[in-house]
């Protein structure tokens, strides 16, 4: 077994804190890969903090992993030693179902494993995320990074990035649409990002009059502040595609009302509570409503391999370990530009 250093919490109140444990021996087919970075998703928070009621503890979160393989198996063909790799929101599946064959491992029939917060394929094993040294992972599951300098402002590519991408390529955005983005955080700015390197016009929803200018710089062309009615009104029913990336519970109905005929808004924000639709929200121009979850791994390599030929990174703040509990608290008071990275040479 492999010694591994992580940060770990053992019930919803706790705080992250060292966690020694082990990593399995590397099989024929998994690789070892050493972590450089890990970002902090707003699923880490969710999670560690029991606001899914799915949580598993001893947890070690982390998703958006990216650093060196530093050993690989016998049969490993995708890596050699020192290449750079990274992880996402899966780290195994059956490989066998209709979901899984379709590229979609992620929405595996027989449950996919999560990278953390889950067990292996045995059902027992419990997976521990990247706040960690080290992470054995079937080459599968890993992702090919380009080499680059700023692998930092890679790594929540490996989440926030194909959460947002998955969703523009799938209704076919394309070039002079209307596209709003709601939540200008980790997803909703590479959302915008996306969005923009696609063509769209963009326009950001936001409850943070401050980020006007950070919008702007981003490619969108408008800042709408949510909360201000004046500035809502006379956009109904001008938007083709709505993305919600919103944490916490708000009201969607609002969003959808600025759906044009045949428009659509997808979820991807997963807040705590359910919330209300009002079936005229959508029977009113044949409005859809949709939801989204990361992407699977051809689509994440699709994603990572356009971001490397556009020159699209996360934008970022790097922090040392020991500053995770700032960084969660100001995550969720929407006060992060915009994602937060943990440097896990800090460790
Ligand atoms: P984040 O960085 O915290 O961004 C969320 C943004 O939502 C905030 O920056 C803020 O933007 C806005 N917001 C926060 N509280 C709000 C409130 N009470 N009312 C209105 N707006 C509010 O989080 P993230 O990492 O981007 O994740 C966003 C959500 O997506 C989380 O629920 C996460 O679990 C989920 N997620 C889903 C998937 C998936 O596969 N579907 C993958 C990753 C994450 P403004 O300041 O601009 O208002
Ligand atoms: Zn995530
Ligand atoms: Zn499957």
């Amino acid at each position: 077994m492999l010694p591994t250093r992580g940060y770990a919490v053992h019930s919803p109140t706790d705080n992250l804190a060292p966690f020694d444990f082990e990593r399995r021996e590397l099989s024929p087919t998994d690789v070892l890969i050493t972590i450089d970075f890990c970002g902090v998703c707003h699923s880490d928070i969710h999670q560690v903090r029991g606001e899914w009621g799915n949580s598993i503890y001893p947890m070690v979160p982390g998703h958006e992993i990216v650093g060196r393989v530093t050993a690989v198996g016998a049969e490993v063909t995708k890596f050699k030693i020192g290449d750079h790799a990274g992880v996402g929101v899966a780290v195994d599946s059956c490989r066998e179902c209709n979901n899984c064959r379709a590229d979609y491992e992620q929405h595996c029939e027989k449950g996919s494993v999560g990278t953390y917060n889950s067990t292996e394929m045995d059902r027992v094993t419990p997976t521990y995320g990247g706040y960690s040294s080290q992470i054995v992972v079937q080459e599968h599951f890993a992702l090919r990074i380009t080499e680059t300098e700023n692998l930092a402002a890679v790594a929540p590519l490996l989440c926030a990035g194909i959460t947002t991408y998955s969703p523009l390529k799938r209704f076919g955005i394309k070039a002079g649409q209307k596209v709003g983005v709601v939540g200008l955080g980790g997803l909703g700015h590479l959302g915008v990002k996306f969005a923009v390197s696609m063509g769209a016009q963009v326009t950001v929803f936001s409850t943070s009059p401050a980020k006007k200018d950070d919008a702007t710089r981003l490619g969108a062309q408008h800042f709408v502040v949510s909360k201000n009615a004046d500035e809502m009104t006379p956009l109904a029913s001008t938007f083709d595609f709505i993305l919600d990336t919103v944490s916490a519970p708000h009201d969607i109905n609002v969003y959808l009302n600025l759906l044009r005929l045949n428009g659509a808004m997808v979820q991807v924000g997963i807040p705590e509570k359910p919330m209300e639709v009002a079936a005229f929200s959508l029977v009113v121009n044949n409005r859809s409503l949709a939801g989204s979850g990361a992407g699977g791994i051809a689509e994440t390599q699709e994603m990572l391999d356009y971001c490397a030929e556009k020159g699209i990174v996360s934008d970022i703040e790097i922090i040392p370990m020991s500053r995770i509990a700032e960084a969660y608290d100001r995550t969720v008071k929407g006060d992060v530009r915009y994602r937060f990275v943990i440097d896990m040479s800090t460790l």
